[in-house]
């Protein structure tokens, strides 16, 4: 067995490089997995050496570990490198700072990730760039709100909360003739299931804390950009002092070894959860790009690889009081922020307040469920109590 994934041909299939990629077994004693380096110092064996430097001298700057996880990362997802950072969100806002100055403008998708909006609203206003929400269905027609100024359209797809598809291809199209950076936030369809390279996006952000840990117990981020993007997206990272805590990026290692697996049951059971709520009288509308008859199907299908486990509801019209008597109950889905863990989640949205460019008319209640590794059977019966509990009331 070779000890290096470096340079080989062919490239690996997916399913094979979340296990394969970013290990070397020989290089620590035959060990499986690769060790974690924790350290601030790095030391240098003579003055020639800290004059010339080395492939590590500073704990901030890269250990074996992270470069392990950025490697793989980059192979899977089709980047040229990635840069691993200590949350999602510090990865937006790494990846935004990197390209962005006083007098820019910039397009943001109004169905981003909420504290994406707000770093645009505060910290990039603070500092003179403008920011403009589009409508994530507006496809080639994004070219109309490009200005002199504008630097970067940003893109997140499915959208946060509501899960509509961009037509990344057309908004790239635009992207190129114009010379503008094209950002997308991958974490619903995580490394596996859609190829941003392949459609003309620069730099993909990942959430690792989401399907790349899958365990719920880090924080993690991941940058991975294209050639031209690269330099820039080192400068930031390196000033900005972004760095990932030892022990998340092994916890990410660890979880990329079955985010193949994993996915693939999140996609199955999440069908199966959507369509059975889907038949539901309770429910008006069921947000998944992946069920037939979705308004982002056509496109998902076209350019997606497959979908995770996360998806909206709305429910029809039903009380406050009705709806938490129906979520305080359920004994299988733990109700709580992020996603991307083997369990199952729900929890109530409302974007009437800070969507600028779209406007969001539920039927009724919304809630956002994040399917596990459960059996959705025992999910479904779970769901089946909760809405009698949401009938009774
Ligand atoms: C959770 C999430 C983030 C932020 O990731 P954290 O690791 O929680 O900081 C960014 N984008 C999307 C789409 C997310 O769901």
């Amino acid at each position: 067995m070779s000890t290096s994934d470096e340079g080989r041909s062919p490239p690996r299939r997916p399913a094979t490089a979340v296990v394969h990629n970013g290990r070397e077994p020989f290089a620590q004693h035959g060990f499986v997995n690769p060790p974690v380096y924790r350290g601030s110092t790095v030391l240098f064996p003579t003055v020639a050496a800290l004059k010339k430097g080395q492939r590590y001298n500073y704990g901030r700057r890269g250990t074996p570990t992270v470069d392990a996880l950025q490697s793989a990362i980059a192979a899977i997802e089709g980047g040229f490198e990635t840069k691993l950072t200590a949350s999602g969100y510090q990865a937006v806002t790494t990846a935004l700072l990197a390209f962005v100055e006083a007098g820019d403008h910039i397009l943001m998708v109004d169905t981003t990730y909420q504290p994406t909006r707000q770093f645009c609203d505060v910290m990039l206003k603070r500092i003179g760039v403008e920011t403009e929400y589009y409508d994530p269905l507006i496809g080639a027609g994004i070219e109309h709100l490009v200005r002199k100024n504008t630097r970067l359209v940003y893109t997140e797809s499915p959208g946060s909360q509501t899960f509509e598809v961009q037509d990344i291809p057309a908004i790239a199209a635009v992207a190129k003739a114009r010379d503008l950076w094209l950002l997308m936030d991958n974490t619903w369809a995580s490394p596996l299931y859609f190829k941003p390279f392949e459609h003309g996006v620069d730099v993909s952000i990942q959430a690792a804390t989401k399907y790349i840990v899958g365990h719920a117990d880090a924080m993690l981020g991941a940058i991975t950009s294209n050639a031209r993007a690269a330099k820039h997206i080192e400068r930031a990272h390196g000033h900005l002092g972004v760095c990932p805590g030892s022990e998340e990026t092994y916890l990410g290692l660890r979880g990329l070894r079955t985010l193949d697996v994993r996915l693939e049951r999140h996609q199955k059971n999440g069908l199966v959860v959507a369509a059975w709520l889907a038949r539901r009288p309770e429910v008006a509308r069921v947000l998944h790009p992946a069920l037939p008859g979705d308004p982002g199907y056509e496109i998902w299908k076209r350019d997606f690889l497959g979908a995770c486990g996360l998806f909206g509801v709305i429910l029809k019209p039903a009380s406050a009081e009705a709806v938490a008597a129906m979520l305080d109950g359920l004994t299988l889905f733990g109700m709580g922020y992020s996603w991307g863990g083997y369990e199952s989640l729900v929890i109530p949205f409302d974007c009437t307040s800070y969507r600028t460019a779209t406007k969001w008319h539920p039927e009724g209640p919304a809630l956002r469920f994040h399917i596990g590794l459960e059996d959705p059977a025992d999910l479904i019966a779970d769901l089946e109590a909760g809405f009698e509990r949401l009938a009774a009331v």
